[in-house]
Formats: C-alpha cells, sequence, structure tokens
C-alpha cells in the first residue's frame, strides 16, 4: 500500500509540474483510474496557504519598521495575496486607503478592474499572486520614495523567489522601476518582454491610470492577451 501511495504522491507532482508548464489536460485510462481510487486519500495544504519559509517572510514583513513614516501611519502591512504556485504574478505600486484598511492587495475600485482583468483571462484571482512593491501605505497615496523602495523590494524579491512564477505582469511605472531598475516610460514598455532573474516581465498600465483612461484597456488587453500565449493558455473571447 505503502508503494500505491508513492505512486500517487509523485503522479501529482508531475501533475502539478505540468499543470504549471501549460497542460490543460491529461488523457487517463479507466484502469488507471481505478487503480488510484484504491489508494489512501493524501490531504495536502491548499495551493493557496502559506507554508514553511513563505509564512515566516511574511510574518517579518508584517512586523518591519524600516520606513518609519509607513510604519508609523499604516493600519496594516499588506503583505500580498493568492496561490503561492501561481504561475502569474501581478506586482503593483503600493497600497491604497482600502488595502490599508483590509490589509489586502488591490481591493479598491483599482483592485476590483485587475479582478475583472484577470477573470477575463480565464483566472481567478486565486489562481494568480498578487503584491505590491512597497507593502506599507504611502501617506495621501504619494508616490514612494527611492529610499522607501530600495527598503521594501528585498521582500518582494523573496516572494518572487519562492512563488517562482512563470511570467509576472508589472502594473504601472513604479513596478517597472523597481523590478528593472529603468526610467522609461510605462507607455513605450508596455507590450513587450523584459526578463528579471529570467523570469519573464510584461509591463501594463496600472489599473488605477485605466480607471483614468479607460481607453487604454483595449491596450492592457492586448498584453494580457500576450501573458496568455506565453503560459500557453486559451484567449477567451471578450464579452
Ligand atoms: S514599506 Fe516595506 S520596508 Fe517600509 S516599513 Fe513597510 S514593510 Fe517595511
Amino acid at each position: 500500500m505503502n508503494k500505491l501511495r508513492e505512486i500517487v504522491d509523485d503522479t501529482i507532482q508531475v501533475l502539478e509540474h505540468m499543470k504549471k508548464s501549460g497542460t490543460t489536460h491529461v488523457e487517463v485510462s479507466k484502469q488507471t483510474l481505478d487503480e488510484l481510487n484504491k489508494a489512501p486519500v493524501v490531504v495536502k495544504p491548499k495551493a493557496s496557504q502559506p507554508t514553511g519559509d513563505f509564512a515566516a517572510l511574511a510574518t517579518k514583513v508584517k512586523a518591519c519598521t524600516k520606513c518609519s513614516e509607513l510604519a508609523r501611519c499604516r493600519t496594516n502591512v499588506v503583505f500580498g495575496v493568492g496561490n503561492i504556485h501561481a504561475e502569474l504574478m501581478f506586482v503593483g505600486e503600493a497600497p491604497g486607503a482600502d488595502e490599508d484598511e483590509q490589509g489586502e492587495p488591490f481591493v479598491g475600485r483599482a483592485g476590483q478592474l485587475l479582478t475583472k482583468i484577470i477573470e477575463a483571462m480565464g483566472l481567478q484571482r486565486s489562481d494568480v499572486y498578487i503584491a505590491n512593491v512597497l507593502k506599507c501605505r504611502p501617506p495621501q497615496n504619494r508616490t514612494p520614495l527611492p529610499e522607501e523602495m530600495n527598503n521594501c523590494r528585498p521582500y518582494l524579491l523573496e516572494q518572487i523567489d519562492a512563488i517562482q512564477p512563470k511570467v509576472i505582469v508589472a502594473l504601472g511605472a513604479t513596478a517597472v522601476r523597481a523590478l528593472l531598475d529603468v526610467e522609461i516610460g510605462i507607455t513605450k514598455m508596455r507590450g513587450n518582454w523584459y526578463t528579471f532573474h529570467n523570469t519573464p516581465i510584461m509591463p501594463t498600465f496600472h489599473p488605477a491610470y485605466l480607471l483614468r483612461n479607460p481607453p487604454a484597456k483595449r491596450e492592457v488587453w492586448e498584453d494580457m492577451k500576450t501573458v496568455l500565449t506565453k503560459l500557453s493558455r486559451p484567449i477567451p473571447k471578450m464579452k
């Protein structure tokens, strides 16, 4: 029975790897299914539940006071949310008022628009991972200071190292600057691939910009189609 259990565990690992690599289905014979049904149920933590080092990182960040002004003004540290085994990761700038209040990134109006974009891609928020460059809200939503970016960037890099997404979407100029260390405008960079530590990055407009400039949604959708193609995922038809 232990041997069978090992086989089931190995099969699950292989299938998870295939899913992460873009495979959407596999053919399984009835005989194999019958054998698998005889195996004991293996209970594993849900993919979205932080475990081990990732949970320790979250605990460390939530106690961080490296930026004295931000640490003093914040209601919550906004670490990140989603599937820690996600193949797609979104990185934004910093929490706003709603995010600071609820302790979760992208939950305000811009966040609701991001959720719609994710769903238009045929995914759910729980399928991807969402984080910001800064984990604490700058007062009055001012642009993050260079020193604050330097303080918080290592946490984002640790998140990326742990999640190892296949693709990162950088939302807006601040996220692009934090990841790629360039000062080129987002309008010039969006729609083109860049690389960060061997991970492809697609810069695109921040959802907050889309709220002010709805016509730019068309360009973001083009960028998301490029991302889906990179992930070998189907491109849903826009409703
Ligand atoms: S923004 Fe980042 S580095 Fe600054 S206090 Fe918050 S968690 Fe720490």
